[in-house]
């Protein structure tokens, strides 16, 4: 490693030289700040050894153009100084020098220190390492953001739009042919009806997901009291359907986002009612404050989950059942996880088959 020596004085130039032969660096000297300025501006240096005072530029200048040159690699400069007063010091430092050392040299002092020095530019330098990495991944994350906005853009316009055209003149169809078709053919068509309905919700609900994802958040005092009846309004007719009891405790104002807790409390309260076997569902939403942060839960009495399926849910596309038994797109906790984490929070479920599942989100 080369290291840049500002000295004038002879004497100390031809020691540092030597010692620093002696410990495997080899020594540029400037006979001056200026001279060593130059060879600053043309060599590449990691460590500096400055004299404080020196002719036609002084050590604490020197330093100074050292550190506004602003160079790719970080430098240490360890000053040589006669100056020991603490003002000095203060001077030396705010300069940018890292460390300094009394003259006269001491050899042991001046090895100690330049080990010093490396090991504080082997930590920069794996700093550094570390930073050009992390820029790496933020550029690659934003390119990967960028990827999934043109699709979602993709999904909402290029893809609804045909699926648009097909149910509207099915439907057109439908209107003008009902008499001239026979019971084969109108099943047929029932079936497309079905099918660009089905791809129109799978649609929606992939856009609800990449926006989690990608949107931003707007963060308000939501009162979840209110949430919870917005939530049952919104599933009336599922509730009023089966004739479901929904029911909550005492729910908090918390911060967060009014769209997606509204999301997040409709697609727990929905599957409550959804996986059900038959029997009459009932639904109790409740909240309580835990080690600072508040537990909300959505119980139900429905059909339960197998042990081994409780992580895998939250999982975008993950059902455990045919769209024949219950109907879905499989996106719903996926969602949902994504709303309690860009929330700060967590989900997950407890569960017994055939007897009910409590979902809990923090
Ligand atoms: P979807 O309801 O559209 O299938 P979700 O992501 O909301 O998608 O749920 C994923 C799967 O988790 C469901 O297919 C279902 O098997 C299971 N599940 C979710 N909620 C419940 C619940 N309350 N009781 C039993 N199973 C549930």
């Amino acid at each position: 490693m080369k290291v840049l020596i500002a000295e004038d004085d002879r004497a100390s130039q031809v020691r540092l030289v030597a010692y620093l032969k002696e410990w495997g660096y080899e020594g540029v000297v400037g006979n001056d700040g200026e001279e060593a300025w130059e060879h600053f501006q043309v060599e590449d240096f990691r460590i500096v050894i400055c004299d404080w005072i020196m002719p036609k530029l002084d050590g604490i200048e020197l330093i100074r153009r050292i550190r506004a040159a602003r160079r790719p690699h970080y430098i240490y400069i360890l000053l040589l100084t006669g100056k020991a007063e603490k003002a000095d010091r203060i001077k030396a430092l705010e300069a940018g020098a890292q460390d300094f050392m009394l003259k006269p040299l001491d050899k042991d002092e001046l090895r100690v220190r330049l080990l010093g020095a490396e090991r504080v530019l082997n930590l920069v330098e794996h700093l550094a390492s570390h930073n050009r990495e992390l820029e790496n991944f933020n550029k690659e994350l934003e390119r990967s953001n960028q990827a999934l906005r043109s699709f979602t853009s993709l999904v909402s316009h290029d893809l609804q739009e045909p699926l648009r055209t097909i149910s509207g003149f099915i439907k057109l169809l439908q209107g003008r042919m009902q008499q001239h078709l026979d019971e084969r053919t109108t099943e047929y068509m029932d079936f497309v009806t079905d099918g660009t309905s089905r791809m129109q919700t799978l649609i929606t609900d992939l856009l609800q997901y990449s926006k989690l994802r990608t949107g931003e958040q707007k963060l308000v005092l939501v009162d979840c009291q209110e949430l919870f009846q917005t939530a049952v309004a919104d599933l009336d007719a599922a509730i009023n359907g089966c004739g479901a009891s929904v029911t909550c405790g005492e729910l908090p104002s918390i911060h967060g986002d009014r769209t997606q807790l509204r999301m997040l409390f409709q697609n727990l309260i929905g599957n409550a009612i959804k996986y059900q076997a038959g029997s009459q569902p009932e639904v109790h939403v409740d909240a309580k404050l835990q080690a600072g942060e508040w537990l909300f839960s959505v119980r139900d009495n429905g059909i339960g989950i197998e042990a081994k399926y409780l992580e895998d849910i939250f999982e975008p596309f993950r059902r455990l059942h045919t769209k024949q038994e219950y109907s879905g797109t499989g996106i719903g906790l996926a969602c949902c996880q994504q709303v309690a984490e860009q929330h700060g929070g967590r989900i997950w479920v407890e569960s017994e088959v055939a007897t009910g599942s409590k979902f809990y989100f923090t």
